[in-house]
């Protein structure tokens, strides 16, 4: 596995295997990798010729005060990972190497980045599609990998392909989870034990939505209430949204009548969590 630091190198390795005709898939992370992320290169290997990665804690899509310094980072055990899972190579730029100072263009999804995590974390989708455009600039694959677990980043990525013209094929993998159905997430190593048992109301809240649909309900005001339900029972946890929106628009609907998002986020202590469910009638 190639070790790349550099635009100019990773443009190299990407360009010899285009000429080679074959296909690349690339993987963005912030690295702290689990099984969600080694799903995506599983997938990546099953439908590309050479599995890139990246991993970059992104300071862009990290707000004033949240957790950009103390975000999990361990390079080293990461790319024991990627090389165990049969990465071709890896791109592990710097913030200087990925942003020329000063920076002035930056890619805004209007009208999908202010919904779901937007409204509470300004600026984070604007970071989200400038770091993903700048990674596709620089790797240009065939195809491109993201988790179902980051709902809204898919509805804008997707949306920012399109909009841009932008020559990648998008591909959205389902969300893993934890024996207990805690959906994996690097940020799940800074829960103590109680916050991680208190974690699981967000899995709860979206499972309960899932029965009462299965059981016929499809109005989102009785859904929500019923989510909401679970959340009073865990005071130490506190909500954020839950929202019933449409997946592609991220505007909210009053009834499920074609596939529909439902999506939460929490802060469990200072930690924030998302979780989602897709609903087909
Ligand atoms: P991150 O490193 O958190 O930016 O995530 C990198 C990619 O992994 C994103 O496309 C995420 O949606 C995806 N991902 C993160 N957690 C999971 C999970 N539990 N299941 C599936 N994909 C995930």
């Amino acid at each position: 596995m190639k070790v790349l630091r550099t635009i100019e190198e990773t443009r190299k390795a990407s360009r010899a295997a285009g000429s080679r005709g074959a296909r690349v898939g690339l993987v963005p992370t912030m690295g702290a990798l689990h099984e969600g992320h080694l799903s995506l290169i599983r997938a990546a290997k099953a439908q590309s010729d050479v599995i890139a990665a990246s991993i970059f804690v992104n300071p862009t899509q990290f707000g004033p005060n949240e957790d950009f310094t103390r975000y999990p980072r361990d390079l080293d055990r990461d790319l024991a990972l990627l090389e165990r899972e049969g990465v071709d190579f890896i791109f592990v730029p710097s913030v200087e190497e990925m942003y020329p100072q000063p920076s002035n263009t930056w890619v805004t999804v209007e009208g999908l980045s202010e919904r779901l995590c937007g409204k509470s974390r300004p600026g984070h989708f604007r970071g989200v599609a400038t770091v993903v455009a700048k990674l596709f600039n620089v790797v240009s694959p065939h195809l491109a990998f993201f988790g179902q677990k980051d709902a809204a980043q898919v509805a804008i990525i997707r949306r920012m392909v399109r909009d841009l013209n932008l020559q990648v094929q998008i591909e959205v993998c389902p969300i893993v989870r934890e024996p207990d159905g805690l959906a994996l997430s690097s940020r799940n190593a800074y829960l103590d034990a109680q916050q991680r048992k208190d974690a699981l109301v967000l899995f709860r809240a979206l499972s309960r939505v899932q029965e009462l649909f299965e059981k016929g309900e499809r109005g989102s005001a009785a859904l929500i209430g019923a989510a909401k339900a679970e959340f009073q029972r865990i005071p130490a946890v506190r909500l954020d949204y839950f929202e019933i929106v449409d997946p592609d628009d991220l505007t909210t609907v009053s009834a499920i009548n074609q596939r529909t998002l439902v999506a939460v986020a929490a802060f469990v202590g200072s930690t924030r969590l998302i979780d989602n469910l897709l609903l087909e009638p």
